[in-house]
């Protein structure tokens, strides 16, 4: 096993030492409570006080969230973490947390679409700018910053055309001018990537890929500092500790699940990289990927997300999708089932073009299966385009 997978799985499976106190439960129990009582009033001022941390109400605290929670922090390299009902809940609260009325945020062209609309039509109506950018020059960032710019929202790898940040060059840059610097780390996971480990504030996750992992949950994650943790606002989008457990489930197998979906992603991009009837594969493992000297620089592994142009037209596109027997039509991603996607189910050809996808583009969330049955499958659907 590769030194990353072996302090991951360390993490995942050590078992709480506190859990004596449930008669040495190997899990922690999920706790429903919603209010906990105290044994009497000086104990409440105490707690209010901050001198004593006790549980007090499900929204606030919960201790099967308690135990997610610092599992997430150790395994993305932060000091605590804070979880959400979403992933984009905790976009939300970050950016919450960070802007003030008229900051400017400098973000990139193809982020995940929840931000840009936050952004452009919730934040705006506070007067906050943001400034759009390609992202993969530093110059794109240096020349948007203004004197009022407040943060660099970053995702590396994007989730459709998996465009890279250099991250260490963006956090010179931003530490010179005093900005913060939040990033999403959903695609590679803390296997893979640890930002914080380049003096990023913040990391965020939408848990409901791969850390959950087997596409029965909804959940996010901020990682970062005990002070940035403890300053993100209350906005009451908990994780239910029904979920908090789940993610706990899930987690115990994120190195090997990982471990796998890179292998089964290398070995399919391989093969669509020579396949004659696809005419690019975007996927950073890959050799001929255009950032691949920066994605082999700033992570430790790719994980099974990818997309890639068919040469053909959009009917031949229908057909491929249609003929394929194993692998489902699927929205969503990170789960241990392979999923397809086509850009052209999702706007018009003119459209797609200004936002930079093929009309011809599909994207495979490459899941858990043995790799021959994933490869016969798209084998012979190809047959059909
Ligand atoms: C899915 C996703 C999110 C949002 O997560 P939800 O849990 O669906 O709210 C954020 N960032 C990226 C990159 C995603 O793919």
């Amino acid at each position: 096993m590769r030194d990353i997978y072996t302090r991951a799985q360390h993490i995942v499976t050590k078992i709480d030492e506190d859990t004596d106190v449930f008669g040495g439960a190997v899990i922690p129990p999920t706790f429903e409570n919603t209010i906990y009582r105290y044994p009497d009033f000086d104990t409440v001022v105490e707690t209010n006080k901050g001198a004593i941390s006790r549980y007090s109400y499900g929204k606030n605290r919960n201790p099967t969230t308690d135990a997610l929670e610092s599992k997430l922090a150790a395994l993305e390299k932060g000091e605590a973490s804070r979880c959400f009902a979403s992933g984009t809940a905790a976009i939300y609260t970050t950016l919450l947390s960070i802007l003030n009325q008229d900051s400017h945020v400098i973000t990139i062209n193809n982020v995940y679409g929840r931000v840009s609309d936050f952004l452009r039509n919730v934040f705006a109506k506070f007067g906050v700018e943001s400034t759009f950018v390609p992202g993969d020059q530093l110059e794109d960032f240096s020349n948007a910053i203004q004197a009022n710019t407040k943060l660099i929202y970053l995702e590396s790898p994007t989730s459709w055309h998996f465009e890279l940040q250099d991250i260490r060059t963006i956090m010179e840059l931003a530490k010179k001018h005093n900005l913060k610097v939040v990033m999403d780390n959903t695609w590679a996971t803390p296997i893979f990537q640890n930002p914080l480990e380049y003096g990023v504030d913040a990391v965020i996750h939408s848990a409901s890929k791969y850390l959950g992992g087997h596409s029965d949950l909804v959940a996010g994650v901020v990682v970062a500092s005990r002070e940035f943790i403890a300053n993100l606002p209350q906005i009451g989008a908990v994780l239910s500790p029904y979920e908090s457990n789940k993610l706990l489930k899930g987690l115990r197998t994120l190195p090997l699940r990982m471990e796998r979906h890179e292998n089964n992603a290398n070995i399919i991009a391989d093969y669509l990289d020579k396949e004659h009837k696809i005419s690019v594969v975007h996927y950073p493992g890959l050799h001929s990927f255009r950032q691949y000297e920066l994605a082999v620089q700033q992570m430790k592994g790719c994980s099974g997300l990818m997309s890639f142009e068919l040469e053909s037209d959009k009917e031949g596109v229908k057909r491929f999708i249609n003929s394929l027997r194993h692998i489902s039509i699927g929205g969503s991603w990170g789960g241990f089932e392979s999923v397809i996607y086509a850009a052209a189910m999702s706007g018009e050809d003119k459209e797609l073009e200004s936002r930079g996808f093929g009309i011809t583009q599909v994207r495979l969330s490459v899941g858990l299966e043995d790799s021959t049955t994933l490869l016969e499958d798209i084998h012979g659907a190809l047959q059909s385009v």
